[in-house]
């Protein structure tokens, strides 16, 4: 069961900060998976999270058909060993089958996908048999069975076809489809409101004055969101302003299922958001041990999950990814959250100082032998997001580790497969 959100314990470890996992964890688990869901047209339901167990109403395939275009046999007519000579009686067309029983010294010509007609139970490739007006001669050297597509080998009538939780991807509508289903019941769409607070903030489109920079999170976020495939509530810029921050948060936990900022939660500043959250929810700030991304507020305002990302672009998208990507998708009810890592050689050396849990930005690339290796996507500071646009992957580096050499092996997590 979900436990509530832990209030105000801040960080837990000796030296105060809340490692990547051990945050993760404590978001992904004190949520719970939204109530609520709808039925939907088979094409409307991707990207959706399923939210039943769909049980198969039919065999997949739904009968033995072939794998090969070539001739059906009995294989009891090839026990004698050596060459065998059986008639063309009649032929089975995927979507046309033969109708009759297959006799013992018969054989009949069959496509690939045609139903397997009664009496035979092997395929022969058509490339392997020699074909002389109506009979064909084939060696006896073929096993039971083969090139048979067998009923139900793929799915059987009655059993588990997808598990509620599964998010309907491309293979999953064509499996539901294979299935001849044409509407399924999914989870309602999460509802996430996001908004940007500061001053120094301007839209797309307005000019800039001295001092001021464009408000890009809340497009990255927006992206992020929209890929996710949740009900966006896009609540714009919010000044710095003690009364316009207390009420779009009040605005944003009455419309949404979670709210999501980003900027202000830094230690010293912005003190009226950290303050009116402190009026408002059940708010923890945490200095997690990653770069980037250090703080992060986390907990509830009324009845909404909060997540209160960084400001430096760079480190809006790392922490969005670590830990409101795998809790928004708990809240959808969506299974299958863990992150894909792999261990890929590094093209050259990586600076780093011990400390964090490093996020770097990589491009996987091949090398001139055509290996896999990641190599660094340029400046690492928190406000370079062109380096997240050149970059495919995070390369993650232990929070204890220094410098590391060109060659060694290190983790990363790619960006395809996240949203
Ligand atoms: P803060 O955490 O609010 O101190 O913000 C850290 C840095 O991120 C500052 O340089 C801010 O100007 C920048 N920043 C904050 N919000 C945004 C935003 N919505 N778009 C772009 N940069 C931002
Ligand atoms: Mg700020």
């Amino acid at each position: 069961m979900n436990n509530p959100i832990p209030v105000k314990t801040d960080c837990d470890t000796d030296t105060g900060w809340l490692s990547v996992e051990q945050a993760r964890a404590r978001m992904c688990d004190s949520v719970k998976t939204i109530d609520g869901f709808e039925r939907v047209a088979l094409r409307d339901a991707l990207n959706r999270i399923l939210a039943e167990d769909v049980i198969s109403p039919i065999n997949v395939p739904p009968y033995d058909n072939s794998a090969m275009d070539g001739y059906a046999i009995r294989a009891a007519d090839l026990a004698s060993g050596s060459e065998v000579t059986l008639n063309v009686t009649g032929s089975s067309f995927a979507g046309t089958p033969y109708d009759g029983e297959m006799k013992s010294g018969e054989t009949i010509r069959i496509m690939t996908g045609a139903k397997v007609p009664a009496g035979a139970d092997t395929v022969i490739m058509q490339e392997q048999v020699q074909r002389d007006g109506d009979v064909i001669k084939i060696s006896s050297d073929h096993k039971q069975g083969q090139n048979v597509r067998y009923i139900g080998e793929d799915i059987k009538q009655g059993g588990p076809a997808l598990s509620s939780g599964k998010k309907i991807g491309s293979a999953e509508i064509g499996l539901l489809a294979s299935l001849g289903i044409p509407e399924v019941t999914v989870k309602r769409k999460l509802r996430v409101a996001f908004f940007s607070t500061g001053d120094e903030l301007r839209a797309v489109g307005e000019p800039l004055e001295d001092g001021q920079i464009y408000d890009s999170n809340r497009y990255t976020i927006y992206g992020m969101l929209s890929q996710l495939g949740v009900e966006l509530i896009d609540m714009g810029v919010i000044p710095d302003d003690r009364n316009m921050i207390e009420n779009a948060f009040n605005t944003a936990a009455s419309l949404a299922d979670a709210v999501i900022t980003s900027g202000g939660v830094s230690v010293g500043e912005a003190d009226y958001v950290k303050e009116t959250l402190d009026k408002l929810g059940e708010i923890n700030f945490w200095k997690i041990s990653m770069k980037p991304g250090k703080p992060l507020a986390f907990g509830k305002v009324n009845n909404a999950v909060f997540i209160g990302l960084p400001g430096n672009p760079v480190s809006v998208m790392a922490t969005f990814y670590q830990f409101a990507l795998p809790t928004l998708q708990r809240m959808m009810g969506q299974d299958d959250v863990e992150p894909v890592i792999v261990k890929v050689p590094c093209k050259n050396m990586i600076k780093k100082r011990p400390g964090r849990t490093d996020f770097q930005r990589g491009v996987l690339m091949r090398n001139e032998n055509g290996e896999l290796v990641v190599d660094g996507a340029g400046m690492q500071a928190s406000h370079i997001l062109s380096g997240m646009s050149k970059a495919n992957c995070f390369i993650i580096l232990p929070a204890e580790s220094g410098n590391i050499d060109a060659g060694t092996l290190v983790d990363i997590q790619p960006f395809y497969g996240l949203i």
